[in-house]
């Protein structure tokens, strides 16, 4: 299919003037493409932290908040409404709106009252905000000239019931595309989904885990075999270094679906780390562009680009993980150890993302350290745990690595002076991991840096690489 899909984030949705941008840059696709894309959003930004934070409000009993919060997200959804749509189209589009901010109002509401906030009852109040935005970016397209029509993810994506951190289910999700989007496309219409959200099998709201929306748009790629996936974002794309560490970071412009997954994994915020496996599975290309810049060409990621010359790719770190370490001078050697001790992340669903081992001790490090209290609790019962926080991942990703074998030397050397805690090389040899205090990760990135990117690049225009 010609078709492409385009996932616009947070703020390339929000405010009017934003939502203007969008429908302009949508235009100059489907003149290019001669097909309509399929449109993916995600919440007007900042707005699923607010009611996520409302819903946690609300589970303590703190009713007072959400008649302002809702109002609040109400006016700033009319005001845009108001702003893209003529009075004399915007009927049902407010009365749509007006019926997803009562669903939310009662939502809070019911969790106000019974004092709860289970996993499950979060994905309902998360998908307001996805189901809010989709409908005015809709209203917004249809009101300049295309056939766009509102799509209810919960109807096109079919996950399985693991509430925030959905998975999808593939056959099933195939088939719902077939069923709710496919069409459209076929009659010449423009979709227009919420990303982030899906339902089970049952038709019960969940989410694909934060910063899910990237992951929907190449779920739906991929599920209906468009060309194309793009991210439409606010940065040039993916960039050397994290642009909130490293004070010039430039964009690479292109990387292969491997380099683009340890990045995403390893905390470059740009992508959901799952966004590559529904591309890879069906070899379709993902690019990443800027909705301010709609004219410079981003980021190209495909399974096999063209090889450049730098010894690495691009860093990435994930700051405030923990380290825990685990020591047992007598079972360390002992077959079923490492089990154990694994089984106790897998109790509390906690992902390990570092591994390092010595003769009497285990290191790794988590992300999410909600359950600290009862690993360190489990461990225990079989060894002896230091927990450290505020420590962070650095990781340098290159497919270059692998013909490189020095380069993880060249890679501590630059780093003299700081403080590492763990040093790890995967076998696939596309990343060399250290884990360093938060406080050092700034100057170590920016040493990196420095040493591997002093030379810039100068961005080349989108139409020049098409
Ligand atoms: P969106 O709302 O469009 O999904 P996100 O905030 O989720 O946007 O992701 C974009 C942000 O990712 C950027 O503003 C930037 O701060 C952050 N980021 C972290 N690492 C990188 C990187 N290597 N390249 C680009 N952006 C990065
Ligand atoms: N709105 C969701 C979030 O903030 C999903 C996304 O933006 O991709 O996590
Ligand atoms: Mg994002």
């Amino acid at each position: 299919m010609n078709n492409v899909v385009m996932k616009f984030g947070g703020t390339s949705v929000a405010d009017a003037d934003a939502i203007r941008r969008l429908v302009e840059i949508v235009r100059g696709e489907a003149r290019r493409t001669g097909a309509p894309p399929v449109v993916v959003v995600s919440a007007m930004s900042k707005v699923t932290d607010a009611v996520l934070r409302m819903a946690s409000e609300a589970a303590t009993g703190q009713r007072e908040t959400i008649t302002a919060g809702v109002d609040e997200l109400r006016q700033r959804h009319l005001t845009v409404a108001e702003a893209l749509v003529p009075a004399a189209q915007r009927g049902p589009l407010v009365e749509q709106l007006e019926q997803q901010i009562s669903e939310l109002r009662a939502m809070l509401t019911a969790l106000s009252i019974l004092r709860e906030a289970s996993p499950r009852s979060l994905d309902g109040v998360a998908s307001a905000g996805e189901l809010l935005s989709s409908r005015v970016v809709a209203g917004a397209l249809a009101a300049s000239g295309f056939d766009a029509v509102w799509v209810d993810a919960r109807r096109a994506i079919v996950t399985d019931d693991q509430y925030t951190v959905a998975a999808p289910l593939t056959a099933e999700t195939e088939a719902a595309l077939a069923r709710e989007v496919t069409p459209h496309l076929a009659a010449g219409r423009l979709p227009v989904l919420g990303g982030y959200v899906g339902a089970t099998k049952e038709g019960v709201a969940t989410t694909l885990g934060r910063g899910g929306s990237d992951y929907s748009a190449a779920i739906i790629g991929a599920g209906i075999d468009v060309a194309e996936i793009q991210i439409w974002t606010d940065v040039d794309g993916m960039l050397t270094a994290d642009p909130r560490v490293v004070d010039t970071p430039r964009v690479v412009s292109h990387l292969s679906f491997g380099e683009a997954s340890e990045l995403a994994y390893f905390g470059a915020k740009v992508l959901h780390p799952s966004t590559i496996l529904p591309a890879v599975a069906k070899d379709i290309p993902v690019r990443i562009l800027n909705s301010r810049k709609p004219q410079v060409a981003g980021t190209m990621i495909t399974a096999t680009p063209p090889r450049n010359e730098r010894p690495i790719t691009a860093l990435a770190c994930k700051r405030n993980v923990t380290v825990v370490e685990v020591t047992s001078t007598r079972m360390l050697m002992a077959h079923g150890f490492l089990r154990r001790l694994f089984e106790v992340f897998e109790r509390y669903r906690t992902a390990v993302d570092v591994v390092t081992t010595s003769e009497v001790s285990v290191s790794v490090t988590i992300d999410d350290n909600r359950r600290i209290g009862d690993i360190a609790h489990d461990l225990r019962e079989f060894a002896e745990v230091a927990i450290e926080p505020e420590m962070a991942l650095l990781c340098a990703v290159g497919e270059n690595l692998r013909s490189d074998p020095a380069f993880a030397i060249r890679m501590l050397a630059g780093l003299d002076g700081i403080a590492l805690r763990m040093v790890s090389q995967a076998a696939s040899r596309r990343n060399v991991t250290v884990v360093l205090r938060d406080a050092d990760v700034a100057l170590a990135m920016s040493q990196l840096h420095d040493a591997w990117f002093a030379q810039p690049e100068t961005p080349k225009p989108l139409e020049a690489v098409r």
